[in-house]
């Protein structure tokens, strides 16, 4: 096992091609990623939803997470259940840096905590900041335990090749309205993206982890509840700058997984799909998806309009 004690990991292609030479489920799995369809829906705005049909996700887009399905299975997160090819890499000396073998990303890495604790961001997101500036060339995101994470009982977070997503882009090209600033440190907001999303930027590690605290509790209160707010994130380092992106949600499945019939879509989104990219595994819901269904489902799972508005002026007032 390598360890990383935290620098850049500068050899994740190295650690790919080994498992990709290793692993005869995981080749399959990106090799088949290279086959599957991906269509655009312009927004009215300016933005994009790529869409990909990838069958291979069906265990995660209707992946049973209540907690008694989730406490019945072995979870296969713990370091004792990996398969025998699962390669490791060690960071921090508390997580282990995994290639996911069911990917979104033509790079895609899972990155677990390496004690079987539930997924709460709370106190760790420093280490996601950590991890996002180690692992060069990717974004690292982050499913909150009812917002898409498919081990809501192994804290973990993901991370995919960057530059796939079209938010990545989208947050540097479309307008943006400042919400607050500290030093170094910007929190802003972008307008007509169709879900509400802050964008939190700045180089100093820790005022970030200030400010995010400071959402989260916000949120946290809003929910009127001890768990964790419902949240999806996506954080990238460029050079000596943090970018973090937080979607605040209110559902983790809109209507329309729950019917049948002609009005289905199996869809449950998180970060990927608020990055922009809606992963579907079922064929006629990858026809079917357009401007109107992907408003329709972000307004659904996104936060309140009230709420969102609230949070905006709390934040202004910190
Ligand atoms: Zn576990």
């Amino acid at each position: 096992m390598a360890n990383t004690g935290g620098h850049a990991i500068r050899n994740t292609e190295g650690f790919f091609r080994s498992q990709l030479d290793q692993w005869p489920l995981a080749r399959e799995n990106y090799r088949g990623l290279e086959r599957v369809m991906l269509k655009d829906v312009p927004m009215p705005g300016g933005c994009l939803v790529k869409v990909q049909f990838n069958p291979a996700r069906m265990r995660s887009s209707a992946a049973r997470v209540d907690k008694k399905t989730i406490s019945e299975r072995p979870c296969f997160l713990c370091e004792k259940n990996l398969p025998p090819e699962q390669e490791r890499i060690l960071f921090d000396d508390s997580y282990l840096i995994l290639v996911n073998p069911y990917p979104i990303f033509s790079r895609h890495l899972t990155i677990a905590l390496r004690k079987h604790e539930d997924q709460i961001i709370y106190g760790r997101f420093a280490d996601m900041l950590r991890l996002a500036a180690a692992l060069e060339g990717y974004t690292v995101f982050y499913n909150g335990p009812r917002c898409g994470a498919s081990a809501p009982d192994h804290f973990h977070f993901q991370a995919g090749a960057r530059g796939f997503m079209p938010a990545e882009k989208e947050v540097l090209s479309l307008r943006r309205r400042r919400i607050a600033e500290e030093g170094t440190l910007l929190i802003s907001t972008v307008e007509d993206y169709h879900r509400h999303m802050l964008v939190m930027e700045g180089s100093d590690i820790d005022g970030l982890d200030r400010w995010f605290n400071e959402i989260y509790g916000i949120l946290q209160l809003m929910q009127g509840g001890p768990d964790e707010p419902m949240l999806n994130i996506l954080t990238g380092c460029y050079g000596r700058l943090w970018r973090v992106m937080i979607f605040p949600r209110s559902a983790h499945r809109p209507a329309q997984f729950y019917e049948e019939g002609e009005k289905q879509v199996l869809l449950s989104p998180a970060s990927v799909d608020f990055g922009g990219v809606w992963i579907t595994p079922r064929q006629e819901d990858f026809e079917k998806i357009d401007a109107a269904i992907v408003n329709d489902i972000f307004g659904q799972v996104s936060l309140g309009n009230d709420e969102w508005a609230l949070l905006l002026e709390r934040l202004k007032r910190i």
